[in-house]
């Protein structure tokens, strides 16, 4: 469906893993994705949302169990497959949108908030730190902000949205006001004024988000990829990286830094590094270190 789309919009055939998996989820499915591929990247028009809530759910159950099947012949980690079930979700996110704006708009807050968080952690495993992730968060908080009894989950998701905000356009409470507080209830922006305020004060320092992407193999070597991610990364002068074999740490002015375990003992003469000044991402590649090997 994705290659079938970029082809047709975009006039290229993509080889990136999440067509690869997607191609191989659809040959293996067989009925089981009808109605996730009557839902794929599109909204369902005005239904009733009893309607609605069956048309999604059937589609995730399709999805889930040819997610099932597909898991049966591989061996994947727990990450690995967590990262898969969320790309088999993302074309729904047009579809589990709708569905969570109409249950919110019927006064059924726990359940929008269910919808909302099956939306972002789809969004944030295929474009995290995008405006639409920073837009999926911002709806979740309102509407268990309008929850009864919510106050813990509030306050936890105000720290997150802080921090995703401050990743995505830089630090400070003035940046979220501006950006989501706009839209809260008083009570969610004082938790924001609270949280920011606390203890140590001073600038806030911006986060440095990670993800891995799913290792791969080349000759019998394992190799993977890690993608960081900060407003503060401004150029490359400005992002220190230190390798060693088992763990990275960068390092950039205004930030506390990060460090990221690695999956495997590091090759130090191999380590690759690439700044996006533009999506202020750096991507790590590194290698396995082989003994008693010339590379
Ligand atoms: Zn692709």
């Amino acid at each position: 469906m994705r290659r079938k789309e970029l082809l047709e919009l975009f006039g290229f055939e993509c080889d990136c893993p999440r067509c690869a998996f997607e191609l191989d989820l659809e040959r293996g499915a067989g009925e089981a994705l009808s109605k996730w591929t009557g839902l794929y990247s599109c909204g369902c028009g005005p239904l009733q949302a009893s309607q609605l809530e069956a048309l999604v759910g059937e589609a995730e159950g399709g999805v889930r169990s040819a997610l099932r099947k597909y898991r049966a012949g591989r061996s994947l980690t727990t990450g690995e497959a967590e990262e898969l079930e969320q790309w088999s979700l993302w074309p729904l996110v047009p579809a589990l949108t709708q569905l969570a704006m109409r249950l919110r708009l019927d006064g059924r807050f726990s359940e929008s908030a269910d919808a909302w968080r099956r939306t972002e952690r789809a969004v944030c495993s295929v474009v995290p730190l995008s405006n639409l992730h920073l837009r999926t968060q911002s709806e979740l908080l309102l509407t268990e902000a309008r929850r009864a009894g919510s106050a813990g989950v509030v306050e936890a998701l105000v720290d997150r949205s802080l921090s995703c905000t401050a990743a995505a356009y830089g630090g400070g409470v003035q940046v979220w006001q501006l950006l989501q507080g706009f839209r809260m209830p008083q009570a969610t922006i004082e938790v924001a004024a609270r949280l920011a305020g606390s203890p140590g004060a001073g600038p806030m320092p911006c986060p440095i988000r990670h993800q891995w992407l799913t290792p791969s193999d080349v000759d019998g070597r394992r190799t993977a990829t890690l993608r960081l991610w900060s407003a503060a990364f401004h150029c490359v002068g400005d992002v220190y990286l230190d390798a060693s074999a088992h763990l990275l740490v960068v390092k950039a002015s205004g930030t506390d830094g990060q460090s990221v375990t690695c999956p495997f003992e590091v090759d130090l003469e191999h380590v690759k590094t690439r700044l996006s000044r533009r999506r202020r991402c750096l991507t790590v590649t590194i290698s396995e270190h082989c003994y008693g090997q010339f590379h």
